[in-house]
């Protein structure tokens, strides 16, 4: 069967006076229900245009958005606003990274969970998507439900209003959940809780989820599979145990190597890879990560800084690396340069 969200070629791509931005170019994956992909990435690697074109939040703007996006069989791209509209909230939900930004602070938090169900549930009656809404946030965590529903936003700390966004969220029982970078503008502590409640979720609800993260730590505690973003293209693509332990794109090494002894380890921060993001206008021919790359005396025949690498098969056939890098030299400058720090 075809997996559940299939994404083919995505190009997402803003003309602009300097130039045309190319924020997504050519990305493919799939999520399958009960499964959660990670996408990883920098600021500006085009992690977060891609989750919104799956959402079709690029409508009305003068993005130019090419490929496919298929959900559960359905070409999102060219569907009618309304009718994508009736599967945001619904179908597919997303978490944000500031759940002030996503609620209305004039409204208690119960009137906006009632509020999403009812959007969707118009036969739903106040009373009843009330008494839902008491249960979601009870399911997410958060104590005496009951005198909290009545509550506004600026009343619950950071990491109790984060669980009243996943619980808006999971007001409607969403098959897709995208979530951009669920738990990044919180502490260490109430960090690992949301992760946590994710998981459980993930058990128990088996939508298909992506998270959208910067944080290889978040990856590493969510994800069955990494998609390693680098100026809007997939550079390495993976089951997440392949990507952490065999990881195959120097970008990538670049990303681990804050990790220590590349193990799993909650919270692990990434340190900056050395040198700048590129400019998405004016994309460095070849592989777009040479400027950066420490290795591209190792490919022969200056192909890092001519040739676009294609994105193709490292070990296993479902491990897939953007890189000029021979198999063999890959697996030694890994084995001498990188695992010993
Ligand atoms: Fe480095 Fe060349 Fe591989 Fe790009 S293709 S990551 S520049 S070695
Ligand atoms: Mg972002």
């Amino acid at each position: 069967a075809a997996p559940y969200l299939q994404v083919t070629d995505l190009q997402v791509h803003f003309p602009t006076e300097d130039g045309l931005v190319r924020s997504v170019d050519g990305l493919t994956f799939s999520v399958d229900k009960g499964q959660t992909l990670g996408i990883v990435g920098e600021s500006g690697s085009g992690k977060s245009v891609t989750s919104q074109a799956i959402l079709g939040l690029h409508r009305g703007s003068r993005a130019r958005l090419a490929g496919s996006v298929r959900l559960d069989g359905q070409e999102l791209l060219d569907l009618p606003e309304s009718e994508l509209r009736e599967l945001r909230g619904s179908t597919m939900a997303m978490i944000f990274q500031d759940p002030l930004s996503a609620m209305h602070p004039y409204y208690t938090v119960g009137a906006q969970i009632v509020e999403a169900i009812r959007v969707h549930h118009a036969d739903v009656s106040k009373k009843a998507a009330k008494e839902r809404t008491k249960e979601l946030l009870a399911r997410v965590g958060i104590p005496n439900p009951a005198k909290r529903v009545d509550q506004y936003p600026h009343e619950f700390s950071g990491g109790m209003r984060q669980r009243a966004m996943i619980a808006m969220a999971l007001a409607n029982d969403p098959s897709l959940l995208i979530a951009d970078e669920p738990t990044t503008a919180l502490d260490v502590t109430v960090q690992a809780q949301i992760l946590d409640l994710m998981r459980d979720l993930q058990q128990e609800f088996g939508s298909a989820i992506i998270v959208i993260t910067h944080d290889l730590g978040v990856v590493a505690e969510m994800a069955d599979e990494v998609l390693v973003m680098y100026a809007g293209k997939a550079v390495e693509r993976g089951p997440v145990d392949d990507v952490f332990y065999a990881p195959q794109m120097p970008y990538t090494w670049g990303l681990l190597s804050s990790m220590p002894r590349l193990d799993r380890v909650r919270q692990a921060r990434l340190d900056p890879v050395p040198g700048n993001p590129p400019s998405l206008i004016r994309v460095p021919a070849g592989c777009a990560f040479h400027p950066r790359c420490a290795y591209r005396e190792h490919v022969p025949q200056d192909r890092c800084t001519t040739e676009v690498p294609e994105l193709l098969p490292a070990q296993q056939s479902d491990h897939l690396v953007r890189c000029h890098l021979m198999e063999e030299r890959r697996r030694e400058l890994f084995e001498t340069h990188v695992k010993p720090r």
